[in-house]
């Protein structure tokens, strides 16, 4: 076996193969080498594991990586002994000889770096384990785990701050890519890490091209956009459920891509293949519920393609940052709809977890909703949200490219208002559009509501445009959803619009969504 270097330049240009550090890579490792503490901030893709494998092989000892994700440790060791480095993990799925195994290794010095699950390292056993060697450094990674406000929250992480106690010489490194202060201040303060240098890189990924469109016909948008942009290019598909993967694959599969499926339903090995598929092949599409992507790490995926909408902007964040790792222009599409908005509102309302926890998610989803419906710059609105400003729009987004127009909604907003409550509040959007366009179908003259005063006075805008108002309204909680029948609902906030005391702006819907009879509006 090859003799590891000790200088941390030396280990990255002859172990990793790299020729210079990026970012803040090397700032951190030194401080790591001077025996302090850090904190470190970076986007996914931002090359965090080097921060702390460089100093755990330059400093004498085993490096401890505590890590949740048991599947992305198997991963990170299998990548480092094949550089030739020493490393291991100890988790739950180890038999017990190869447990012996890697104590044994870990008491005799031989290991470098050690990967453990919190659970594990916590055990009495592992504690005392490793107060029998040399450290070299605690690495806390996925750091954001120990936010009890965030969704990864995981208990084990809170008792890390005994590592402190028990190991006062050993430095820690904590590292997360969720940025927002608060979470930043929670993981300073439950780690004890007070004393840490911070380092808080830019979530900025100027490489990625943000477009978000409404859903149309999203099979044929998303046809479109592969054809005209992505022949040959590897790419994520996302959907939400099991189904729609497994349907969204098969279907790309007859348009004639190399479409694979991938979610946790699927049989370890099938996932395994087509992992393994996606990251040697060229041209692979994975379709995928966000089972996939943690710890994949292919640099020339072209495109992130959503067909749901991401629960939250962090989630929309780390998926849409799995394109580009290469700095290669890259294109993140995210289609979304009304069925979407109530889909996601109902399964943040019927989650388990206190009220707190529900408004939350709420507030979460909110957050995702303005990305979307925002007519400013995207990349500006998105690294707001993780307390970053960039002073210029940014010129490589779908608003900053096509600026999108908008209209004065006040008096559409006004008639569907008034027809959600004419009709009752009982009814969903489509009903209420019909009656607004006067349809004379059964279910309409059934409820006697083509005799409604708002019955038909919405002609002049086609079922997709209004569709585009319901929408909007609901983002801006004029009108609430509820219930199985998604019934539309009026809210406190549209009472000055109602009384004529506001007006709104909406956006219009892009040229091919919109019908010939639009045209005729003002
Ligand atoms: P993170 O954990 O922050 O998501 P990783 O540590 O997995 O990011 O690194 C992302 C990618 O960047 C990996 O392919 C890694 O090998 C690569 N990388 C990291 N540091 C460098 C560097 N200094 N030079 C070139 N590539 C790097
Ligand atoms: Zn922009």
């Amino acid at each position: 076996m090859q003799q590891i270097p000790q200088d941390p330049q030396e280990i990255l240009e002859h172990v990793f193969g790299y020729t210079e550090f990026r970012g803040a890579q090397a700032e951190v490792i030194d401080t790591l080498m001077s025996d302090r503490d850090a904190l470190v901030l970076m986007p996914t893709g931002g090359g965090k594991s080097l921060c702390y494998q460089i100093p755990a092989l330059a400093r004498p000892g085993c490096g401890v990586v505590i890590s949740p994700l048991i599947a992305l440790m198997q991963d990170q060791v299998e990548a480092l002994q094949a550089a030739g480095v020493k490393a291991a993990f100890l988790n739950s799925s180890l038999p017990f000889d190869q447990v012996q195994n890697i104590e044994g290794a870990l008491l005799r010095g031989e290991l470098d770096l050690l990967y453990m699950a919190p659970e594990r390292l916590l055990q009495p056993r592992s504690l005392d384990l490793l107060s029998r060697i040399q450290l070299s450094l605690f690495a806390i990674d996925e750091a954001h785990c120990v936010s009890q406000w965030g969704h990864d929250f995981r208990a084990d992480y809170l008792q890390l701050n005994c590592l402190h106690e028990q190991f006062p010489t050993v430095p820690r490194i904590a590292l997360t890519a969720t940025a927002d202060q608060r979470t930043r201040a929670e993981i300073a303060q439950r780690l004890d890490l007070q004393a840490a240098e911070h380092f808080v890189s830019s979530f900025d990924r100027p490489n990625i091209q943000y477009r978000i469109a409404q859903k149309d016909n999203p099979r044929r948008q998303l046809l479109q956009f592969l054809r005209a942009e992505q022949q040959g290019n590897a790419g994520v598909v996302y959907c939400l459920s099991r189904a729609k993967v497994e349907s969204t694959a098969e279907w790309l599969r007859q348009q004639g891509f190399n479409a694979l499926p991938y979610h946790a339903g699927l049989p370890a090995q099938v996932r395994a293949e087509h992992q393994r598929r996606f990251l040697r092949e060229e041209g692979v599409i994975v379709v995928a519920t966000i089972a996939f992507g943690m710890g994949i790490d292919k640099p020339d995926v072209r495109f992130v393609a959503h067909l749901d909408l991401p629960k939250s902007v962090e989630a929309y964040y780390q998926e849409t940052g799995r394109a580009g790792r290469d700095g290669e222009a890259s294109t993140a599409l995210l289609l979304y709809g009304l069925e979407d908005v109530v889909k996601l509102g109902q399964m943040a309302d019927s989650s388990d977890g206190s009220e707190e926890h529900k408004r939350q998610e709420r507030a979460r989803l909110n957050a995702m909703l303005g990305l979307c419906e925002i007519t400013s710059c995207r990349r500006q609105s998105l690294l707001r949200y993780f307390g970053e400003e960039l002073a210029e729009p940014c010129g490589n987004c779908d608003t900053c490219l096509e600026p999108p127009q908008t209209w004065d909604g006040t008096q559409a907003a006004a008639k569907l208002l008034s027809c959600v409550y004419r009709t009752g509040q009982r009814f969903g959007a489509a009903h209420v559009i019909d009656v607004l366009r006067g349809s004379e179908n059964e279910k309409v003259r059934k409820f006697g509501h083509d005799r409604v005063t708002t019955y038909g006075i919405g002609k002049d805008l086609s079922a997709n445009e209004w569709r585009g108002v319901v929408r909007q309204l609901v983002v801006r909680a004029y009108i609430e959803v509820e219930g199985e029948f998604q019934s539309l609902r009026l809210t406190e906030a549209c009472r000055p619009l109602l009384r004529g005391e506001e007006s709104i702006q909406l956006r219009k819907l892009p040229p091919k969504a919109k019908s010939s009879r639009a045209e005729g509006r003002k």
